[in-house]
């Protein structure tokens, strides 16, 4: 397992180069580049890298004397390129794919075919739209900037084109980059603009159309939109029952299985989710059954999930402790967050082990990891779970925690994991294993999830003409 960590890892790497900004541009001088990637001038202007020989002219770079055009700035008598134009000649001196990123100063170089497969941009005065085809487990966004400008943002997407977008329709320009979080295209338009996105699992769609101006001064206020209509595809929501087969979780006084419950309410939660918010919802085990944690978020991955919500009832040995909590991924903060990451995490032993100390591992990969794009959403997906199912159950709220969760690792969607309750307590085990118990627990955690779609699309209503 490590092994395949440090694979994930070493399929990306990052050189930093010292740049200039010119006229807002990102440019490097040919020494500074040399030095970076360690090659050797052997005249002026032509460096020898092990694929050959790079000579760079005013307008365009030479590589293995084939001609590269890129822009290039004088500055203080010397000559700079732009970083981004240098990418394509960094790609065929390197043999891998090349990226600047604009934030940190650095090329990063990967070894993946880029997650972004194209970009394209077509319209007119009526409007423009911009279609964009990216790998599954991506998740691109739109954002208003001020003056009439909007920003596209696809974390750890990465893309293989021109970086300038020419004027178009109402599209005055634009521009494609990539930053340490991955692919960002900035669209500037002639006139104010509103936008209807449309996403389907590899395939994102935005149309901006102009903002009419009567309808702007007489509209008050639009209505929120429901966030069922903002999307043509249907909701995936993986619920993953925590434990089973032989990993029969915690298991209270009267000998009930942490297993059995997580199964019996996340039945119950598909049934409710499927009724009211007509999601498509999988459940990453249906009876009692093992499945290894990490195939549990590779479930929710391969779906195209948006959310994935891990199940599972909470233990301490006092046995006094009641009340849910939810987790989202990060790392654990207190000694109890410690405690039931410990206990959750437990199930690795029939996986790996029974010695693997897994709090080092996690550390390592939640430091460098893709999901933290997911937490800022993963962690109000929590809070509003843990309000709306402390209500429901009328019990000290027991708050929001953090912890590194392994069976949350590695998924690409907001995704958290609910304690519904302790087994440990004996009223409340009780209390667990009764049908009615559940169904309150069930609807709690489905108006949690309800209440986070409504406002995270209220989140992406743009700001243009409001
Ligand atoms: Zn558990």
């Amino acid at each position: 397992m490590t092994a395949l960590w440090l694979t994930v890892l070493l399929a990306f790497h990052t050189v930093r180069v010292p740049s200039i900004q010119i006229q807002g541009q990102p440019y490097v001088a040919p020494p500074k580049l040399a030095q970076a990637f360690g090659w050797k001038s052997s005249s002026s202007q032509v460096y020898q890298t092990p694929n050959g020989a790079v000579a760079f002219q005013e307008d365009q770079v030479k590589v293995q004397g084939k001609p590269i055009v890129v822009r290039s700035a004088l500055h203080q008598g010397k000559r700079y390129y732009h970083a981004e134009d240098l990418e394509t000649v960094l790609d065929r001196v390197t043999g891998k794919r090349v990226y600047w990123d604009r934030e940190r100063s650095r090329y990063i170089l990967s070894r993946y075919p880029p997650s972004i497969k194209s970009v394209k941009i077509s319209g007119n005065k009526e409007g423009i739209q911009v279609e964009i085809q990216h790998n599954a487990d991506l998740h691109p966004t739109v954002q208003s900037l001020e003056s009439q400008a909007v920003r596209v943002e696809i974390d750890r997407g990465f893309y293989k084109g021109g970086h300038r977008i020419p004027a178009e329709g109402v599209l005055s320009g634009g521009e494609i980059y990539h930053t340490a979080k991955g692919f960002r295209m900035i669209l500037r338009f002639d006139q104010p603009v509103e936008f209807e996105v449309r996403r389907q699992k590899t395939r994102f769609r935005v149309t901006f159309r102009p903002v009419p101006v009567a309808s702007k001064k007489s509209s008050p206020q639009s209505p929120q939109p429901k966030w069922e209509k903002s999307q043509d595809r249907t909701l995936v929501i993986v619920i993953d029952p925590g434990h089973g087969g032989k990993d029969p979780g915690a298991i209270g006084r009267y000998g009930t299985r942490e297993k059995t419950i997580n199964l019996a309410v996340a039945k119950r939660l598909k049934r409710i989710l499927e009724k009211d918010l007509h999601a498509r919802v999988i459940l990453t085990r249906d009876r009692d059954k093992f499945v290894p944690l990490r195939e549990r978020a590779e479930i929710a991955n391969r779906a195209g999930a948006d959310l994935f919500i891990s199940l599972h009832c909470n233990y301490e040995r006092r046995r006094r402790a009641q009340g849910a909590e939810t987790y989202f991924l990060s790392a654990a903060r207190t000694k109890w967050e410690r405690a039931v990451q410990n206990l959750e995490n437990g199930a690795l032993k029939y996986e790996l082990g029974p010695e693997l100390d897994t709090t080092d591992l996690l550390k390592f990969i939640l430091s460098d990891m893709a999901q933290a794009q997911f937490l800022k959403e993963s962690q109000s997906l929590a809070v509003s779970i843990q309000d709306h199912l402390a209500t429901a159950l009328k019990l000290k709220n027991r708050g929001v925690k953090q912890a590194g969760f392994y069976v949350l690792l590695g998924a690409y969607m907001p995704s958290v994991l609910v304690e519904m309750g302790f087994i440990s307590h004996p009223s409340e085990e009780k209390r667990l294993r009764q049908g009615w118990y559940q169904e309150k627990i069930a609807k709690g955690i489905a108006k949690g999830i309800e209440a986070f779609l409504r406002n995270r699309d209220r989140a992406w209503v743009p700001t243009l003409g409001g």
